[in-house]
């Protein structure tokens, strides 16, 4: 049983049924982890399906000053989710309503429970869909997608959730209820307060309801398989196409050892001398589409590319997709505890950071598989590591500062899309600087007086 307050849970019951509250070790433990593999069970799960039950919830949490923290699906990677310091959990799988599909507004109004695929789905319906598709979109929710800013391969071209986003109404820790933004695509009255939610991980305010920016289904798109002898080539071949006009609306990347992962995982085509993969699609209008495509495949030929192969059915279109979203799980399979960082270049400088990566995992004797959303200079970076070794996580974490001072040096970032959680939260500081960090924790502040909404994460401590 939990140990929570006679009279919180007294009230709380005013507010919720039996079935909303779950209160049996059992039942917690399962709301209690993430993709990150941390566990910590919540001293109880919360599941209203209403914004008003979202503010009681709060209200009671900030007057007893119990922690609270908000989940999705809990696919994220970086600890997100995970109910430290004995959270209670509040978890948003009811509030899962498709509230308002607006085509003449290219506008979608949903609650936070809703998954990535219905929302795709429902837009589809009309002719459109919102841009971020996270590769977990089957399941992850849209509360997740916008507490990470979550963003995924067609970032590329159309953005993350920031630039996807009309408004919010979130619910700070006090429990008032907030409105962000406009109905409208123009829009500067007052401080934009919807890029600030967006990406906070859940340590500012619950979302309660999002109106996403729709964008019109392309009516062509063309996908296009390059392969090289070696790493740099195929980085080098990233910054020609985009340093060209057209914008790819994918540009995914896999290095040797991925490529080596898939080939031991699966039945592949995969020539043995292919030691870098590039998945690039090209999306337009019908009567221009084969002659951008033509360009970008262009500019992904040098001197190390072996093929360029346009997938031209829908089952190699399906194959080339199926073998980039089975790489995270296959990696799991191969070192479920392994390291995943999701470090950002800007796109000139991938070809510096894959050199280097290499080096790095000679250097400290770490395998370190790479892949990602290259187009945007995201690249997924894995060492396969078992923590149970202590010596080898010694060289892990030498490996690991090494990495973000080379992606520092690069005028890179931390983290691209996966958002710090509890596991970056200590290499907050290399990034950013005292003056800047300090307004940011006095923002916190602002939001969650007492420092309720998903302590630990996302922030260094005061
Ligand atoms: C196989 C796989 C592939 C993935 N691919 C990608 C990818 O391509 N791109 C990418 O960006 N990510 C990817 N991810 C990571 C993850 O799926 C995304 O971060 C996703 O957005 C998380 O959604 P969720 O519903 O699972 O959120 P959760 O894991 O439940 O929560 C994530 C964070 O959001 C907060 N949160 C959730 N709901 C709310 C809310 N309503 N209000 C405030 N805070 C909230 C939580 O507190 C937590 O901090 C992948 C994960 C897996 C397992």
């Amino acid at each position: 049983m939990s140990q929570l307050p006679q009279a919180f849970l007294t009230r709380l019951k005013r507010h919720f049924s039996d079935e909303q509250l779950l209160f049996s070790e059992a039942e917690r433990y399962a709301y209690g982890y993430d993709n990150s593999r941390q566990q910590a069970t919540p001293a109880l799960v919360v599941r209203p399906a209403t914004q008003q039950q979202v503010q009681q919830l709060l209200e009671l949490c900030h007057e007893f000053q119990l922690p609270l923290v908000s989940r999705g699906s809990g696919t994220g990677t970086a600890g997100g989710a995970v109910p430290l310091e004995s959270a209670i959990v509040l978890s948003t799988e009811r509030l899962n309503r498709i509230i308002k599909i607006d085509p003449a507004n290219r506008a979608m109004v949903v609650e936070p429970g809703v998954t990535n695929a219905e929302v795709q789905q429902a837009a589809a319906d009309h002719g459109f869909f919102w841009p971020p598709d996270p590769t977990s979109s089957a399941v992850c929710t849209i509360g997740g997608n916008l507490a990470c800013n979550a963003a995924g391969p067609r970032a590329v071209k159309y953005g993350t959730p920031r630039e996807n986003v009309l408004g919010l109404k979130a619910v700070t820790a006090e429990g008032k209820l907030l409105k962000t933004g406009s109905y409208t695509t123009k829009g500067v009255v007052g401080y934009d307060l919807t890029r600030l939610l967006i990406g906070s991980e859940g340590t500012l305010a619950v979302i309660t309801e999002a109106t996403l920016k729709l964008t019109p289904l392309p009516e062509e798109r063309v996908t296009l398989r390059a392969l090289y002898t070696d790493i740099s080539s195929a980085a080098e071949a990233v910054s020609a196409i985009m340093a060209q006009p057209i914008t790819p609306s994918t540009l995914e990347f896999m290095d040797g050892q991925a490529l080596r992962m898939i080939r031991n995982a699966r039945q592949t085509d995969l020539p043995d001398n292919a030691q870098a993969l590039l998945m690039i699609e090209v999306d337009g209008p019908v009567s221009s589409i084969e002659q951008d495509a033509r360009k970008v495949a262009t500019r992904a030929q040098n001197g190390g590319c072996l093929e360029v192969m346009v997938a031209d059915t829908p089952a190699k279109v399906e194959a080339l997709w199926s073998l980039r979203k089975a790489l995270s799980p296959t990696l799991r399979t191969v070192a479920p505890k392994k390291i995943n960082e999701d470090v950002v270049v800007p796109v000139s400088r991938i070809p510096e950071l894959v050199n280097g990566l290499q080096q790095l995992g000679e250097t400290h004797h770490v395998t370190i598989v790479n892949f990602g959303h290259a187009g945007n200079g995201n690249i997924h970076v894995n060492l396969l590591v078992n923590p149970d070794d202590s010596e080898e996580m010694a060289r892990a974490d030498a490996c690991l500062a090494a990495l973000f001072s080379l992606v520092l040096k690069l005028e890179g970032t931390l983290s691209g899309e996966h958002g710090i959680g509890m596991v970056k939260r200590d290499y907050v500081s290399l990034e950013i600087d005292p003056v800047t960090l300090e307004l940011m924790q006095r923002i916190k502040l602002l939001f969650d007086p007492h420092g309720i909404l998903n302590p630990l994460k996302k922030l260094p401590a005061l």
